[in-house]
């Protein structure tokens, strides 16, 4: 009698387990490629002449977190 309960509940608690949700893909990439958002890394300031922190954009161009100066994009 126990075993057959026994047996049972494992059949129950046997059932295939549940997939996981899948994770949605992360926006960032996209968002990046399309201009909506910056990188964050260091280069070379030529108005300051040394390395700063600038924000990387994906048209090659960046910013100067410290003192602004516009670097253009060297990709085109
Ligand atoms: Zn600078």
């Amino acid at each position: 009698m126990l075993a057959a309960l026994l047996c049972r509940a494992r059949a129950l608690l046997a059932g295939p387990a549940p997939a996981p949700a899948p994770q949605p893909a992360s926006p960032l990439p996209a968002l990046w490629a399309a201009g909506h958002l910056d990188i964050a890394d260091f280069s070379d300031c030529p108005r300051e002449n040394r390395r700063t922190p600038h924000a990387m954009r994906a048209d090659g161009s960046r910013r100067c977190f410290r003192c602004g100066h516009e670097t253009p994009g060297q990709d085109l």
